[in-house]
């Protein structure tokens, strides 16, 4: 893609009507939302309804039933956009079919590319990824889990925690130490020794479990790559995945947005809409102006993975910090311009209150995303 297809600020018509395509199924899911976003299982009505819309066809490349040559990232920043408007719960099944299965597609062997890819398109399949541990978040070099080859069989042990569609996941690509280095290896779940759980219930529900692997054992082929490849792959993950978080978040700060325009211009206070009260206006502008401004850098960090993942890497991180934080902002504000209304439990606001708060610690959190950028930053002005 060149910079004059992508445009300086405008989506190609392919990505206006795949944004088209997902609010249409975004629009669909408004009625079962609130109690899909509930559920620390799958919504049996939002998978339907997802796998009907084809959409889980844009996080697989063509060649296993996919839409796009390789895995697009802008494509999936936007759908991630009009989805996470209306359900996390609908935008997180979407995005980890193509997380969890992205290093299958990059590097998976013939035989289990073409078994699962396409079940992963068409949604028969559930995609996860197990990196962190109990005691290893941010920290992956020190995962204690192993993978060992003995006998013509990979052997997995160990113990991974808060995975995304655990209790209802068909696969796991698991992060393990392999000798000196560290292996991704696709795990099915239903594979002897495979124990999941579900210990832990965040503020925002998620289907989220703990994955205990004991003397799992799969053939040699289900290591993803060559051994050793497993940070490569997962830096690969990150570079095509890590800017959709950002959309997620732009489509998140605007639903709060659109909640408290609503609101703030239909109740009246001292005989006139909060809208013109006080800085009310100027706190609903500047969410305006930091949702455009998020938008545009995500556009932007999307359009640069789209072309080379790895080297946009930096803009991608650029933009999940800048929206992720933004959205946080933009949604405290929106809470504060409903009063009350803005705080009752079962509210649009408070679900997107919650939901708002973890997308700055997954994937890379704030923190740690900065310490990275701050090294290159530094690296590159000393050339
Ligand atoms: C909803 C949700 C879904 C998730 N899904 C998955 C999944 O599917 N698969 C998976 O493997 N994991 C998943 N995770 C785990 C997620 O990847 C981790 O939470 C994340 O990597 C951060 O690790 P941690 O929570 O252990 O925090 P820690 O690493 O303990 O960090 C705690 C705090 O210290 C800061 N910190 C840590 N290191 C540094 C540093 N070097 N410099 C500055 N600050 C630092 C962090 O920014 C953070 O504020 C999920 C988490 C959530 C909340």
């Amino acid at each position: 893609m060149t910079d004059e297809q992508t445009g300086l600020f405008e989506l190609p018509q392919r990505y206006v009507d795949l944004q088209a395509e997902a609010h249409r199924l975004a629009a669909s899911c408004e009625d079962v939302a609130d109690r899909a976003d509930e559920a620390d299982r799958f919504d049996p009505d939002v998978r339907e309804r997802l796998a009907a819309s084809g959409l889980c066809e844009v996080v697989v490349a063509a060649e296993y039933g996919g839409r796009f040559e390789a895995v697009d990232s802008l494509a999936v920043t936007v759908v991630r956009e009009q989805l996470a408007a209306v359900s996390d719960h609908l935008d997180s099944m979407f995005a980890m079919q193509g997380i969890g299965s992205f290093a299958v597609s990059v590097a998976g062997s013939d035989a289990v590319r073409k078994q699962w890819l396409p079940q992963v398109a068409a949604l028969e399949a559930i995609a996860a990824i197990g990196l962190t541990e109990p005691g290893v978040g941010s920290d992956l070099r020190a995962i204690t889990t192993t993978v060992e080859e003995h006998d013509g069989e990979l052997v997995v042990n160990g113990h991974k925690s808060f995975i995304t569609n655990a209790p209802d996941a068909s696969f796991f690509a698991v992060l393990a130490k392999e000798d000196d280095g560290y292996s991704l290896v696709f795990v099915p779940a239903d594979a002897p020794g495979v124990t999941v759980t579900t210990p832990h219930q965040i503020l925002a529900p998620h289907v989220l479990g703990d994955v205990v692997l004991e003397d799992v054992r799969v053939p040699v082929d289900h290591r993803l790559g060559e051994p050793g490849q497993g940070f490569r792959l997962m830096l690969s993950t990150l570079a095509t995945f890590r800017v959709s978080v950002a959309g997620a978040s732009v489509g998140l700060a605007e639903a709060a947005l659109h909640e408290a325009v609503a609101h703030a211009t239909t109740r009246e206070q001292f005989g006139m809409p909060l809208a013109k009260l006080g800085g009310v206006p100027a706190s609903l502008a500047t969410c305006w102006v930091e949702i455009e401004a998020a938008r545009a850098i995500t556009y932007r960090a999307a359009a640069a993975a789209a072309r080379d993942p790895l080297a946009g890497l930096h803009l991608s991180s650029i933009a999940k910090v800048h929206a992720t934080e933004a959205c946080g902002r933009v949604v405290d504000r929106c809470v504060q311009v409903m009063g009350r209304f803005g705080l009752v439990r079962g509210g649009k606001m408070e679900r997107i209150y919650r939901e708002a708060r973890p997308m700055r610690i997954y994937e890379g959190s704030t923190e740690v995303i900065l310490d990275s950028l701050a090294k290159k930053l530094v690296k590159d002005l000393a050339q």
